[in-house]
């Protein structure tokens, strides 16, 4: 039997404060945010563009220092780690998948998933393997050999996500995963995230203006000009098919 994946706080962020400097003065991106994200869990941040999301991701994910505040990831006090500790941090426990796809362009679907495994200590054919696992499992089983140019925008950013899954990460943030794809591939890839949070238990934190994917997540989170407006708790839907792909 696989062991029970790990139930309670992920992540938990407390008086998160980023500023930017433009010109000669400040404007205050963060303004004080509490955030806190749990294992099992697909939590929607949703906002309008500039309201400061993928400002909380990068804050909440080691890749953008805070001005202010603290972010305490899986126990660890992340933002009082010397810089290498926070890129071991991010390599070991972080997936992280992003509306542009960021795939390489000369790679095929199996070498780009590969590549980031090599640098988490698996030989060569171990990582082959799993990446290999990982692309099954996002249904490209039969794309393995393909470069980014030859597969469709749905199929990149499913390579994206086996690329982020195939180390089984703790913490999973995904920026506008669905803002490139129709709606059909926003719903595969939005079902993908939801499956690694109930079936690896990973903390699912999910950027978004889209409000079609709403039905899929466990907590909706509602941000607006740097500021949690409103955090709700929502019973996820069995099947939350998009009315179209029902009728069809
Ligand atoms: P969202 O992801 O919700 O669209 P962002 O977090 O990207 O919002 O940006 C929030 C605000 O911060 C915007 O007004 C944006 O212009 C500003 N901003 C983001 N990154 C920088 C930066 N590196 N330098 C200056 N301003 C920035
Ligand atoms: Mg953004």
């Amino acid at each position: 039997m696989s062991p029970l994946p790990p139930q309670g706080v992920a992540l938990r962020a407390t008086g998160l404060v980023k500023r930017f400097k433009t010109g000669r003065s400040h404007i205050e991106v963060l303004k004080s945010v509490d955030f806190d994200a749990r294992h099992g869990d697909l939590t929607m941040v949703m906002g309008p563009s500039g309201s400061g999301k993928s400002t909380l991701v990068a804050c909440l994910s080691g890749l953008l220092r805070p001005d202010d505040g603290q972010v305490s990831a899986l126990g660890e006090d992340l933002w009082t780690l010397k810089t290498g500790a926070i890129d071991r941090f991010r390599l070991n426990h972080c997936g992280f998948i992003f509306q542009g796809f960021n795939l390489f362009s000369a790679l095929s679907a199996l070498d780009q998933v590969t590549t980031v495994l090599k640098h988490t200590g698996l030989t060569r054919s171990e990582a082959r393997e799993r990446a290999r696992t990982a692309l099954e499992e996002v249904g490209l089983g039969h794309r393995l050999d393909m470069r980014p140019a030859e597969l469709s925008g749905g199929e990149k950013q499913r390579v994206a996500i086996a690329r982020a899954l195939a180390k089984a990460p703790r913490l999973l943030f995904a920026d506008e995963p669905t803002s490139a794809l129709d709606g059909e591939n926003g719903q595969v890839v939005i079902k993908l995230l939801q499956r690694a949070a109930k079936d690896q238990g990973a903390a699912v934190i999910c950027v978004t203006h889209d409000p079609r994917l709403e039905a899929y997540a466990d907590r909706i989170i509602h941000i607006e000009d740097g500021t949690i407006l409103d955090d709700r708790r929502v019973s996820p839907a069995p099947d939350a098919a998009a009315p179209q792909l029902i009728e069809a």
